[in-house]
């Protein structure tokens, strides 16, 4: 496959220049050139396919012939020690749970894949490489997690200040080695602004061989369609009429992940885009206009995003057509009230623990079949994070605690070290050039 920006059509590159390049030159997001049509090899997938088997057969499709087919399939299986798994709550409500990684979230599954493929391509050419990478929590404990202990790679994580959870800033600030976090006095949005002008800054680009690890690189994105393939094949064994995917959505990766999958062939009737109150995409879906704003807080902080960067992908993949984008894509929001009630709701009734992203979406879920969906349509909601990495939030909503996995609670003895900086490309600059010339 070749890969183009978002911004020009004209320049192809090959998938080790997108997934290193991060943004393309021109500000624009890289995107498939070719149509993939995989339509026969997904449908063939069923309950018995196991993760692997999904992962080693797109990932073959995306990064070609860069690795023998060994090659690939041992390095799937390095990626991907994990799994996910799809649990039905209720005759047509089903939950693809994706955060049984090192990090609980699904953004383990992108990052996994990315250290793993970016380690081999930087091996090969005896290279060495810095990811500079914005999180809004739950992306820079993925990629710390993901990249710890790679010899050829640094990692410099920006978070907001005050605005990750206890947890997620433990996972993201005490690794140490190779991963470096910096803590920034401002908003997600602060951070990703200052990680997009430093790669569009040419010189420190290149001088520090920076590449990103955000939702906006595809070697990120890419791997997200192999769950919504292997969520499909699960599926198979309770034999639904129809089925739409529902995605807790901030930065939009997820979602754009998801639209690769169906693209390709991945049977599915559509995609529900479940927010919290940064409700920009499913007002542009409503009315047709679109209008980015500051984000604002909410208990699903990862998905407080007001300027979604993968936007541009997925008006490019609809060719800047409302209407056909509407035609797949259906929104729902859910406000903060909504979310706890919610949250609450789901453990009472059904006995499960949500985190808030996973409760927005199962809310969003709810009110869709409720007012669209025919008997024998189901909706599979991805849990974007294990309800042990919100304790504060679930306690307050649920009234007791969570269950919290040993490998979260190992990170909450270990101490925090973090770097305070302003929000503005110069802090960021002179820290790259203290820490690495
Ligand atoms: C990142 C994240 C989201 C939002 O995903 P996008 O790909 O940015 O839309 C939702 N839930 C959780 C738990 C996350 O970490």
């Amino acid at each position: 496959m070749t890969f183009h920006s978002t911004r020009s059509l004209g320049q192809e590159v090959s998938f080790k220049e997108a997934i290193f390049q991060g943004l393309a030159p021109d500000g624009g997001l890289y995107q498939p050139t070719q149509e993939l049509n995989l339509r026969g090899g997904l449908s063939a997938f069923g309950p018995q396919t196991s993760f692997v088997e999904v992962a080693q057969f797109l990932a073959r499709a995306i990064v070609g012939d860069d690795f023998g087919q060994e090659q690939l399939r041992s390095m799937v299986e390095k990626a991907f020690p994990f799994s996910p798994k799809l649990i039905q709550l209720d005759d047509e409500e089903f939950i693809l749970e994706l955060f049984h990684g090192p990090s609980c979230a699904f953004k383990d599954y992108g990052a996994s894949f990315l250290a793993t493929i970016m380690e081999a391509y930087l091996d090969k050419e005896r290279e060495r490489a810095i990811i500079l990478t914005a999180t809004s929590g739950d992306t820079g404990s993925a990629v710390a997690q993901a990249f710890f202990g790679k010899e050829n790679i640094d990692v410099v994580i920006l978070y907001p200040s005050g605005r990750v959870s206890p947890s997620q800033e433990k996972q993201l600030t005490t690794l140490g080695g190779n991963i470096h976090a910096l803590e920034v006095e401002g908003s997600f949005d602060d951070c990703q602004r200052m990680v997009k002008e430093a790669f569009l800054d040419g010189e420190l680009k290149k001088r520090f061989s920076l590449t990103s690890a955000n939702s906006i690189n595809l070697g990120r994105l890419l791997p997200q369609s192999f769950y919504y393939a292997y969520g499909f094949a699960q599926l198979q064994a309770y034999n639904p009429d129809e089925y739409y995917y529902v995605v807790p959505s901030g930065n939009f990766g997820n979602l754009t992940a998801g639209i690769f999958a169906w693209r390709w062939g991945m049977p599915v009737s559509g995609f529900v885009a479940a927010t919290n109150a940064n409700d920009v995409v499913p007002e542009y879906l409503m009315r047709g206009s679109y209008s980015p704003r500051s984000s604002v807080h909410t208990l699903a902080n990862a998905m407080d995003v007001g300027n979604p960067s993968n936007f541009e992908r997925l008006l490019h993949m609809f060719n800047n057509e409302w209407r056909s984008m509407r035609g797949l894509i259906h929104g729902e929001v859910a406000l903060d009230e909504e979310i706890a009630r919610h949250m609450q709701h789901l453990d009472r009734k059904f006995d499960y623990e949500a985190c808030p992203h996973t409760a927005a979406g199962l809310f969003g879920a709810k009110n869709f079949r409720e007012q669209e969906l025919d008997k024998g349509t189901a909706t599979v909601t991805l849990a974007t994070a294990h309800p042990g990495k919100f304790t504060e939030v679930f306690e307050e909503a649920v009234g007791r605690q969570p269950h919290v996995p040993e490998r979260l609670a190992q990170f909450m003895k270990r101490e925090k070290v973090a770097t305070l900086v302003e929000p503005k490309l110069e802090a960021l600059s002179a820290f790259l050039n203290q820490q690495f010339s």
